[in-house]
């Protein structure tokens, strides 16, 4: 079953996108499942559950952090992620950057835009992003990879759209005016419900969880 849903996917996706099988609140043998059908590519959103779950499973597979993550919980992700998504405030990427000079590391990660109306959201404004793309160079334990966002939890197409719309657009301009950032290049938009629309707007990574794995029991 996850093994036809992540063909059923792969098979529409255009080259060069990748896809996220996001495995929060699934135990260990529907990853191993993801994995026997092909999938290296896995992402958690919970500092305890990902650190647990990582030496469960092989050593190939790469692990996004999509989730909101204190500072305090830096050691139980960044030793293992290949990338971080959800860096979702200054402060938060001060102190990667921090963790990752201390530890002789560089981070992958992209920066999260926020998206939508709903207030407890986390994200980054766009001035925000401007002024850290701005002083990218003093980061110099961090590598700005590119953008990540959740568009509004609604079924309305046009504000799914429009928050695609928005966000691909932020990506574009930003790369025009900083050419010296070759590798700010993804656009990590899309999830089960708006993955297709998703493709339409420019999105490099795609991070699937129920469509994969069905429904999360909390
Ligand atoms: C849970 C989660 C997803 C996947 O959501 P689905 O609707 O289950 O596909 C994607 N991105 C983030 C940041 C998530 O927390």
């Amino acid at each position: 079953m996850i093994k036809e849903r992540i063909n059923e996917i792969i098979k529409e996706l255009p080259s060069g996108v990748k896809l996220v099988a996001v495995s929060k609140f699934h135990p260990v043998s529907a990853l191993m499942e993801a994995y026997d059908a092909g999938q290296r590519l896995f992402g958690e959103n919970r500092p305890q559950e990902f650190a647990a779950k990582v030496p469960e499973m092989p050593a190939d597979v790469h692990w996004h952090f999509i989730g909101h993550l204190q500072t305090n919980k830096l050691k139980l992700v960044l030793p293992y992620a290949h990338m971080v998504q959800s860096i979702d405030s200054v402060h938060l990427l001060e102190a990667v950057n921090r963790w990752a000079l201390e530890n002789g590391k560089v981070v992958n990660v992209l920066l999260e835009l926020h998206l939508g109306a709903e207030e407890t959201k986390h994200g980054l404004s766009e001035e925000e992003i401007h002024e850290i793309l701005s002083s990218a160079g003093t980061y110099g334990g961090v590598r700005f990879c590119g953008l990540m966002g959740m568009a509004t939890n609604t079924d309305d197409q046009t504000v799914i759209r429009a928050d695609f719309s928005r966000i691909s657009c932020l990506k574009s301009d930003l790369q025009a005016e900083f050419p010296g950032l070759k590798e700010f290049r993804e656009l990590s938009i899309g999830m089960s419900e708006d993955w297709r629309l998703a493709l339409e707007y420019g999105a490099t990574i795609i991070r699937v969880g129920t469509a994969i794995f069905g429904p999360r029991e909390y």
